[in-house]
């Protein structure tokens, strides 16, 4: 079998070949099983291989092959269904489907300039983004990114916005998990919005819990209502970048809800249809909504975004995660991921935490456990232990921006069970024991 080298998608020398995967793992040709504890890139939310699934990708391509995407198909018609009746906030009632994140970020940030613009406030187009944070690659999602390594090549042709500080409670500035840490990285954001003129702000966009960037970096909890407060007070739209953390990961419907705000953009992606097809969704308040209409303002669509395929494949994966309480799931095996992981790694000379929220879960490497110090970027430690883990059956996605280093993701799918979670906890000590021993 052909190892697929395309560029520009060029596989490492040695990177796994793929042939099945079933439940919660990848299979290799020769049997070898790989437990997914990333779920591909945090995305396999319902685990791999539902015949179901397959079957309604099946009916939907022979049925409505491709039907352009203001139209309506059944399956478009199912997932919109499930997402108002089980998903949604109530306050969200409008609905732009696209193919992946990026572009939903990038329609997210549209709609947000083109609401101001409607409702005669052209100069409020700017965009306040975090330091550390990932929003997708096409050139304006990168641009709000906090992301340089994702950035390298092209940075120097990017406009940057203005970036707030990604509050980030183990190294907040006054002290780690300082109780003034919220406080500090919401003054943070008010000097940031009184510096740039809040008159002259569409939007700020941020993820509830961080992805990949950040390993789930999870926010103090006074953090999230008082940026909701902040935006208000200011007409500032607040946009949940949720590609990530939505449709369950965090142990809610959506991350936000942890915190019981209400944006009035809502990002999603991945999980929606857990893998299985590729889409992105933009949900926003019906007074969005209303003022780009009202205004003749065209959102135009992406070709294959809502692909009737991809929307039945994720009525299917939507309906699953109902039947199966699987919200439920992630929530209660994210706590046991939690226990198992801190039992094996919290006393860890060279872990600094393990944080995040449901099945969204990070653990950050350092050379020095009190000071905080990291490893040389030239020491590759997230390769590294990235590569142990595999060594060891286990696929960990790795994380960090380069400046912010060395952390590893997990999220595996919400039907991981207390076996298979033992087995992640069990690999991950292995391989940053073995990486340490490695690096020293
Ligand atoms: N936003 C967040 C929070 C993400 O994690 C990602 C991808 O990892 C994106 C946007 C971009 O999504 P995509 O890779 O589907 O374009």
């Amino acid at each position: 079998m052909s190892t697929g080298v395309n560029w520009p998608f060029r596989s490492a020398p040695g990177s796994p070949v793929i042939e099945r995967a079933a439940g919660n793992y990848l299979i290799e040709p020769g049997g070898r099983q790989i437990l997914d504890a990333a779920g591909g890139a945090i995305v396999a939310n319902v685990g791999h291989g539902r015949e179901r699934v397959a079957r309604a990708i099946y009916e939907a391509s022979k049925d409505t092959t491709y039907v352009v995407p203001p139209w309506v198909t059944p399956g478009r018609a199912r997932m919109v269904e499930s997402l108002e009746r089980d998903w949604l906030p109530a306050h969200l009632s409008r609905i732009h489907v696209t193919s992946g994140g990026s572009e939903a970020v990038e329609s997210a940030l549209k709609l947000a300039v083109m609401y101001h613009a409607a409702s005669g406030r052209p100069e409020k187009h700017k965009i306040l983004s975090r330091t550390i944070s990932y929003h997708g690659t096409t050139i304006v999602a990168a641009t709000v990114s906090g992301h340089p390594a994702r950035k390298a090549g092209i940075a120097h042709a990017l406009h940057e916005n203005p970036k707030a500080q990604t509050p980030y409670p183990l190294r907040c500035p006054l002290g780690r998990h300082h109780p003034d840490a919220g406080q500090y990285y919401l003054d943070d954001l008010r000097a940031l919005i009184e510096a740039e003129g809040p008159e002259t702000i569409a939007a700020f966009i941020a993820e509830p819990v961080s992805g990949a960037s950040g390993c789930a970096i999870t926010p103090p909890d006074d953090y999230w209502p008082g940026v909701a407060r902040l935006c208000r007070e200011h007409d500032i739209l607040l946009i949940n970048d949720e590609v990530m953390t939505g449709f369950g990961r965090c142990g809610r419907p959506f991350g936000h809800q942890l915190w019981g705000i209400e944006p009035d953009i809502l990002i999603g992606g991945k999980g929606l249809a857990g893998g299985y097809a590729p889409l992105g969704l933009v949900a926003t308040s019906e007074a969005i909504g209303q003022a780009i209409e009202a205004a003749g303002y065209q959102v135009m669509f992406h070709t294959f975004g809502a692909h009737p395929a991809a929307c039945a494949a994720a009525a299917e994966v939507l309906d699953i995660m109902v039947e199966e309480d699987l919200i439920t799931a992630a929530e209660r095996q994210g706590e046991a991921l939690q226990s198992a992981l801190s039992e094996r790694l919290g006393q860890h000379p060279h872990v600094a935490e393990v944080r995040g929220a449901g099945l969204l879960r990070g653990i950050e490497v350092v050379a020095d456990r009190d000071t905080l110090e990291p490893f040389p970027l030239e020491a590759g430690v997230t390769n590294c232990i990235v590569q142990e883990a595999l060594d060891r059956d286990v696929f960990v996605y790795g994380g960090g921006t380069g400046e912010v280093r060395d952390m590893v993701l997990l999220g595996p799918a919400f039907t991981v069970s207390d076996g298979e979670i033992d087995q992640i906890a069990e690999a991950l000590e292995g391989a940053i024991d073995a990486t340490i021993a490695a690096v020293a």
